[in-house]
């Protein structure tokens, strides 16, 4: 646990969430001043890719920074961020810290790492995103095959045409895009077969007792075969111990992320990290 994540502080930012009080308006104006004040930071959490051993991306995971009450984790913030359309500002500032990471990263000789960026629905639905995303690529100079937008399924859910004119828009760009936390909805793999998609995460839910919960291994193996024969890639998340990714590999998942292989890092850290690789 990061130093300022006090239980008071969650309780602070929960109990405001579902009602119009003053406080929560308060929390707004913060959230909202977050941003000019520079008070997000962009951390991320490499991807180890299981047939070279390689890191071959990174995830981008949003922190907040903030001045009384320390590093404040995304699940304290995002929803109020939705709740508010902040959310729009504040990914735009991720998609555009990442792609600058990932551009710097290979210019400072570490390999072309991809960086993969989380997407509320509204910022995928919110007018003028394509060209959001189209400039920021441009801007920063990275190509849009070393770009991953992680979408959830349930964004997926409604009207399904228009997402899939969307998401094959993105798709033709280069961009790849990647379903996260699949297993927790309501999507089943025949019909995502009908999206654009490249990778399927494996939610953390599932991989967490893979050597010790039966149901929990079927599923994953189940999820991985049909995943392969839809020709997606796969990748665990929430990997956490050596019998994991070793019965991971043995299922041949592409992927794993997780606290075996790193926590989400800083800039500084992942730069470190890399470069011990790199050497
Ligand atoms: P996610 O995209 O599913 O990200 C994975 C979460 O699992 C991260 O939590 C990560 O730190 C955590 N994790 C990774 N490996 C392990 C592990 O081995 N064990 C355990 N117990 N946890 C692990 P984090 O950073 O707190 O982010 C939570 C969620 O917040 C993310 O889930 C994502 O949905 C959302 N989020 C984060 N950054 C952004 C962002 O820039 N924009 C949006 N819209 N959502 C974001
Ligand atoms: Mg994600
Ligand atoms: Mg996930
Ligand atoms: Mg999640």
């Amino acid at each position: 646990q990061a130093k300022g994540m006090g239980g008071n502080v969650f309780y602070l930012f929960e109990e405001h969430l579902n009602d119009s009080s003053a406080e929560r308006l308060h929390l707004e104006n913060e959230l909202h001043n977050a941003l000019l004040k520079n008070q997000f930071e962009v951390f991320y959490q490499p991807k180890q890719n299981l047939k070279d051993n390689c890191i071959e991306s990174a995830e981008a995971l949003i922190r907040w920074n903030h001045p009384e009450h320390g590093l404040i984790p995304p699940v304290k913030f995002i929803p109020l961020a939705e709740q508010t359309g902040l959310i729009n500002k504040i990914g735009e500032f991720v998609l555009r810290t990442a792609c600058q990471q990932a551009r710097w990263w290979s210019l400072k000789g570490f390999g072309d790492i991809k960086v993969s960026v989380n997407l509320s629905a509204q910022q995928l639905k919110a007018d003028g995103f394509m060209s959001l995303l189209t400039s920021i690529l441009k801007e920063t100079n990275l190509e849009p095959e070393r770009l991953i937008l992680e979408i959830t399924e349930s964004l997926l859910m409604d009207d399904v045409e228009a997402t899939i004119r969307q998401l094959q828009e993105i798709r033709d760009l280069g961009v790849g895009l990647s379903i996260d936390d699949f297993g927790t909805g309501y999507s089943s793999l025949s019909y995502l077969k009908r999206f654009p998609i490249d990778i399927l995460k494996i939610d953390q839910s599932f991989i967490k007792e893979i050597n010790t919960n039966a149901d929990d291994a079927a599923i994953t193996k189940a999820i991985i075969a049909m995943a392969h024969s839809l020709d997606l890639r796969v990748i665990a998340e929430g990997v956490e111990t050596e019998e994991s990714r070793e019965f991971l590999r043995d299922q041949n998942c592409d992927l794993i992320q997780g606290y075996l292989v790193s926590r989400p890092l800083t800039n500084d850290q992942m730069q470190r990290m890399l470069a011990n690789f790199a050497a």
